[in-house]
């Protein structure tokens, strides 16, 4: 593992290994099918694709998966975002015609099997976070979020309440999408604090309460890996102001099978399918984020709603209170899929070894990196749930490096990097989630990197700062690589290498 050098090609782009007439396949095609497009549709000019052989193509693209990192070749301990188990075989079953042939556009009686799927998944998930009723069609978490907070919305304007109720409480140490779903939705912003534990300052949440609160924005366990165990006073409190409560779903893993949401009290939720059933991540997606919500609130859900009567499965569109329409047709059906095939796979019994494994391994790990020299586990004495967070202050102040630095150092070990400077509250953040899969082999390994790291930077900090440098792409200029004015993104102009 310490030997690690990652492959380096000079690989031009696959539109300059373009070679006028090269075709990719060398099917003879007699029973090509010949169609009358009408000659208004014809195109004029030929696109500007590339003309590549399948053996130029193939190579072309093994060399650049070669300069690369993903889930096949190791760990990836992004805290809260990371990529849990994604198995091969989902893949396989979403790909399979039955599926990929079908068009949301088809009559619902044509597609009653994945309407059933579709139905019996949101059932599966209410069930799961202890709510009423599920919408799987919000794209991603941050979806699931505004889609929650314009529920909150509806629910304030029918009581006729809206008026005054203009703010969402969210704590100092949620994920950024939270506030900004909640501005984007029209609410004003109010932070509460974190006490001594990690957790929400009870005092302060009380005095940030009151008759303008719409609702109160948060996960549970934190974003530091730590349960909040006054939910249910926080509930309690938050309910008779009239406010709301949304749960951030983004740290389900650690609770599944263990603990409901909407027993602690939330009213609203979202669940990133991403994250947490099967779908690999990272890039842009595509994900799913549904949302659950109580009871009453089941009215105001996006539209189309998928139906059931008797063994008939249809769309339903006219929901007078709903807050209409926030995805085309009926959410990521593919990424839902895969959600459905994985609940099936791992049942009641395996979801709940994945929220045991992903805990005991974020503790075993927190335990060793907090004896690395100029790294402490902030909160030492509170259980971690699936994730933790690690401050490198000391070692930043005593050496130079910070949590970039060590970071980046990983990356010559041939591990991907953590999330760093996230949350907030804790001075140069490390934030870790081994998740449920990585074996205890590996999590040693990697503490062996993470300690080697950490001493390097007492005694040879200037190679930690200038790494990596086993990597592809060595150390880049990060403010030059995302500034607008010099970030290049398309082919035509070739950025010049860094
Ligand atoms: C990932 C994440 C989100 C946002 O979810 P997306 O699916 O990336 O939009 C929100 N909150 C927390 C805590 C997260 O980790």
């Amino acid at each position: 593992m310490m030997g690690f050098k990652q492959a380096h090609w000079d690989e031009p782009l696959i539109i300059e290994r373009s070679i006028e007439g090269a075709v990719g396949f060398s099917l003879s095609s007699p029973e090509t099918p010949t169609v009358n497009v009408p000659v208004e549709l014809l195109r004029k000019k030929r696109p500007k694709l590339p003309e590549v052989s399948e053996t130029d193509v193939i190579r072309h693209y093994v060399r650049l998966s070669q300069e690369n990192y993903g889930t096949d070749l190791g760990i990836y301990p992004l805290g809260s975002c990371t990529m849990k188990y994604n198995p091969k075989v989902l893949d396989r079953i979403v790909a399979t015609p039955k599926i990929q042939d079908l068009h949301p556009l088809q009559d619902a009686g044509s597609v009653q099997g994945i309407l059933q799927i579709l139905y019996e998944l949101s059932e599966w998930l209410a069930e799961i976070v202890g709510l009423y009723r599920v919408s799987l069609q919000p794209a991603a978490g941050a979806h699931g979020e505004f889609a929650g907070v314009m529920i909150m919305r509806a629910f304030h304007k029918q009581s006729g309440d809206l008026e005054k109720r203009d703010e969402i409480i969210v704590p100092d140490s949620a994920h950024g999408t939270n506030p900004a779903s909640a501005a984007m939705a029209g609410f004003k912003v109010v932070e509460v604090p974190s006490n001594q534990d990690g957790c929400v300052d009870i005092e302060a949440l009380r005095g940030s309460l009151s008759h303008r609160t719409a609702g109160l924005m948060l996960t549970n366990p934190n974003t530091l890996g730590i349960f909040e165990a006054d939910i249910l006073e926080i509930a309690r409190l938050v309910h008779e102001a009239g406010g709301l409560l949304y749960y951030d779903g983004a740290n389900l893993n650690a609770m599944l099978g263990k603990a409901k949401p909407g027993r602690m009290g939330f009213d609203i939720v979202h669940i990133n399918i991403h994250k947490t059933f099967g779908t690999p991540h990272g890039g842009g997606g595509p994900g799913s984020g549904p949302i659950a919500v109580s009871k009453k609130l089941e009215e105001f859900l996006p539209v189309p709603t998928i139906e059931r009567d008797g063994d008939k499965y249809y769309l339903d569109s006219e929901r007078p209170h709903s807050i209409g329409k926030i995805h085309g047709f009926w959410g990521n059906s593919s990424v839902l899929l895969r959600a459905y095939a994985y609940i099936l796979m791992m049942g009641r019994d395996g979801l709940e070894e994945v929220a045991e494994l992903s805990v005991l391994n974020a503790n075993y790990l927190a335990k060793k990196l907090g004896q690395v020299r100029g790294l402490e586990l902030p909160f030492p004495h509170k259980v971690r749930k699936h994730e933790f967070v690690l401050s490198a202050a000391r070692m930043a102040a005593e050496t130079g490096v910070t949590a970039a630095h060590l970071s980046k150092r990983l990356l010559d070990f041939g591990i991907h990097a953590p999330t760093i400077y996230f949350p907030l509250i804790i001075e140069e953040a490390l934030m870790i989630e081994p998740t449920e899969t990585v074996s205890k082999q590996e999590l040693d390994e990697f503490t062996l990197a993470f300690s080697k790291a950490g001493a390097e930077a007492y005694t040879n900090p200037g190679v930690v700062r200038d790494s990596p440098r086993s990597t592809a792409v060595t150390r880049i200029d990060e403010a030059r690589a995302s500034h607008p004015k010099t970030m290049q993104l398309t082919w035509k102009e070739r950025p010049q290498a860094v």
